[in-house]
């Protein structure tokens, strides 16, 4: 997965539009409209932000999250601005087995027919602290959150994507998932394999169906992770989730329609 601001890869098979900058990306009115988007994590944070936009621009979001209470504040909030009702789906993604997965893809499947988009969005830090003493209790549930979790969400919901004329599929990942740093442990590991996990699957898939799957990097934004890893930083000099949108919106609508395989930076 090569790494991308702007895409200019000339090695690229499927090379998108280089005047397009997915950070200071415009999307057109209604975007989204007509598609389904999938979004885990959906409750607080940059899942919650990406939930407003993808519904702002048309599209009928399923809200997926551990914490119903968020959950359904963001549904409320949707429903109060007059777009798309949501769907809330809660699940645990560090206790979801595989029947979970698929009662809910059952549950797309019956009432959409097919899903349009995924957003794999959902994560937890994890302890920052060296690899000598990071707890394995710890580590088991970051790598089950942060990858097996996005790993059995996309095995289920496959049928349904294909069944889209123009899917997307974006994994989230994160400076230290492409060059590791000290003391970050199980969340620098979780999203090195997030990015190869995008890799394999975007090689599988470009060939044969409408999906493209790509990788966005937040960078510093504003939300609870990033104070608890950061509690000296002063929030008010970070990007809020609302801000870093474009490039959500470019790699879920259809003008990155060609683009896949990629890891692009959203600020
Ligand atoms: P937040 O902690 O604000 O939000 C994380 C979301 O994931 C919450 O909605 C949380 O639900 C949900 N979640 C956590 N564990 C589970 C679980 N077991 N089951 C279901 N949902 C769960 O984090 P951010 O918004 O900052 O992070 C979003 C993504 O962006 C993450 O993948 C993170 O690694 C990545 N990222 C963030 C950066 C930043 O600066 N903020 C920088 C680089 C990457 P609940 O609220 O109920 O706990």
């Amino acid at each position: 997965m090569s790494t991308a601001t702007t895409n200019t890869d000339p090695m690229s098979k499927n090379p998108s539009d280089p005047k397009i900058d997915p950070k200071s990306y415009q999307a057109p009115s209604k975007l989204l409209s007509g598609r389904t988007i999938l979004i885990t994590g959906a409750g607080d944070g940059i899942g919650r932000a990406a939930a407003h936009s993808f519904a702002a621009s048309g599209a009928t979001v399923i809200l997926l999250g551990r914490t119903v209470a968020k959950l359904e504040q963001v549904y409320d909030e949707i429903m109060a601005k007059g777009d798309t009702e949501p769907l809330i789906f809660p699940l645990d993604l560090a206790k979801a087995n595989e029947q979970d997965y698929q009662t809910m893809a059952e549950a797309i499947e019956e009432q959409f027919g097919q899903l349009d988009g995924l957003l794999h969005n959902a994560g937890i830090l994890g302890q920052r602290t060296s690899i000598g003493s990071y707890h394995q209790a710890v580590w088991g549930e970051l790598m089950q959150v942060n990858v097996n979790a996005a790993f059995l969400l996309t095995k289920s919901v496959l049928s349904q994507l294909k069944a889209s004329a123009d899917a997307s599929i974006i994994f989230t990942s994160s400076g230290v998932g492409r060059k590791g740093r000290a003391f970050w442990g199980a969340y620098a590991v979780s999203k090195f394999a997030t990015e190869g996990l995008a890799q394999v699957l975007s090689h599988e898939l470009e060939e044969t169906t409408n999906i493209r799957v790509n990788c966005i990097n937040p960078g510093a934004t504003r939300t609870n992770m990033r104070a608890v890893a950061y509690p000296a930083e002063n929030p008010g000099t970070l990007k809020t989730p609302e801000q870093i949108m474009p490039a959500y919106l470019y790699l879920m609508g259809s003008d990155s329609r060609g683009v896949t395989g990629q890891s692009f930076d959203a600020q």
